[in-house]
């Protein structure tokens, strides 16, 4: 059991820039020092970068284990393919998230449809011992539920907050929402048995003394019982929390696993075509795993 604590920890990190595919991300975890946040173990916040005419994302198929992958816009479009044959187009305040289990392989595309820009962020959560080797599925939710505060706006992505409940599949207790916020300030009550961070995808947002911008994720810890943020313009901020995920993974490109024997299994399979990741119907380039570093002699 979590004891709330009078000065629950805030603790700051910078994101990492680097790119995937064709755009530009700022990789808010895994960081050296906080590999989960409760099951989250990766977020990506790309843009809002300017596109021309129909261009978007272009990540060619590419495969996953053990994981689930979140996608969510703010802004522009993006086509999910994926290995079960799903082709679905993904806009602002609608939740894409497909669970890889054993292996799943996908692609993210442009729409084919004129858009002004692109802006969201995708994250993984790591899939625990009891669903990791089941069968991949892909889920879609055009409504989310949302929650009014004071000078903010919930929308549940995953979980259950304020005491709306997402329908969107969860295989360990986390949560994720985005807050929608007005100018001033707004609390919102936490579980104190769930750590949390905040990444802010828009605007200036105090928490405490730490005053955050894009591009710094916050961790929160356990033990909280609220939090009290402060917008300083119109922001936007994405919570994510959950029970601390205690099981050692293995996280490696694009594979949350438990041994190098493993990842080395599914980086054979993925580079042989094996049935296992099956195959996306895209125009898009297959991408080459990276060879694990335990397996190159020349290092
Ligand atoms: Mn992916």
């Amino acid at each position: 059991m979590t004891v709330p604590t009078e000065n629950p920890t805030i603790e700051i990190y910078p994101s990492r820039e680097t790119t995937v595919g064709n755009i530009s991300v700022k990789r808010a975890l895994p960081k050296r020092q906080r590999r989960n946040i409760g099951a989250w173990c990766f977020a990506d916040h790309f843009g809002p970068h300017q596109v021309k005419g129909t261009s978007s994302i272009e990540v060619g198929p590419h495969p996953h284990i053990g994981l689930h992958t979140v996608t969510w816009l703010l802004e522009g479009e993006i086509i999910h393919r994926d290995s079960l044959g799903s082709e679905q187009l993904i806009r602002k305040g609608e939740l894409n998230l497909m669970s890889a289990g054993y292996g799943v392989a996908h692609s993210e595309e442009p729409s084919g449809r004129k858009i002004d820009s692109i802006h969201g962020i995708q994250l993984w959560v790591a899939q625990p011992e009891a669903t990791r080797s089941n069968g991949p599925v892909f889920e879609h939710h055009s409504a989310l539920e949302q929650k009014e505060f004071d000078n903010a706006i919930a929308t549940v992505l995953v979980g259950t907050f304020a005491g709306s409940t997402s329908r969107a599949r969860t295989d360990t207790a986390i949560v994720g929402v985005q807050f929608d916020l007005a100018v001033g300030s707004s609390a919102v009550e936490f579980n104190p048995a769930f750590e949390y961070g905040v990444i802010v995808l828009q605007g200036k947002v105090s928490l405490g003394e730490s005053l955050l911008s894009p591009g710094f994720l916050a961790y929160l810890g356990e033990g909280r019982e609220e939090l009290e943020f402060t917008a300083h313009n119109p922001s936007i901020l994405l919570l994510i929390g959950g029970e601390p995920f205690n099981e050692p993974t293995l996280m490696w490109w694009n594979f949350v696993a438990r041994t190098r024997e493993e990842v080395t299994e599914a980086y054979s399979q993925w580079q042989s075509r094996s049935i296992r990741f099956g195959t996306v119907d895209s125009r898009l380039t297959r991408i080459d795993a990276p060879t694990p570093h335990w397996l190159n002699k020349n290092q």
